[in-house]
């Protein structure tokens, strides 16, 4: 069994952190927990149309942050998920051990070198 310790007390923090910034720009789907929405940055004046044009376009920024911040806390997830189950470390691909390399520069690497653009 491949000591986790390490790997699961870094992504923990990069769990913390994402859902910290997941907040900053969205809130969770009350309906489904692992779904995250893009809300619009105040803006205070909210009547003027061209401040109402401003608003779109800070929430289709915020869209675009979101999705990359939630694929990115899904992978963390998953991984962390894996260490409970005890399938941490081990490639989703061919099943062969994940490289140490990788997983220090990757904690959420779900797959080896070989298979990382798999
Ligand atoms: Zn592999």
């Amino acid at each position: 069994m491949k000591e986790t310790s390490t790997y699961g007390a870094a992504l923990a923090d990069e769990k913390k952190v994402l859902e910290t910034e997941l907040e900053s720009v969205g809130r969770r789907n009350a309906s489904n927990p692992a779904d995250w929405e893009a809300v619009p940055q105040e803006t205070g004046q909210e009547s003027d149309p061209n401040d109402r044009a401003d608003l779109m376009e800070h929430l289709g920024d915020n869209t675009a942050i979101l999705n990359d911040l939630e694929i990115r806390y899904n992978i963390v997830l998953a991984a962390l998920d894996r260490i409970e189950k005890g399938t941490y470390g081990i490639c989703e691909v061919g099943g062969e051990e994940i490289e140490e390399a990788r997983l220090a520069a990757d904690p959420a690497a779900a797959t080896c070198k070989a298979h990382m653009n798999a």
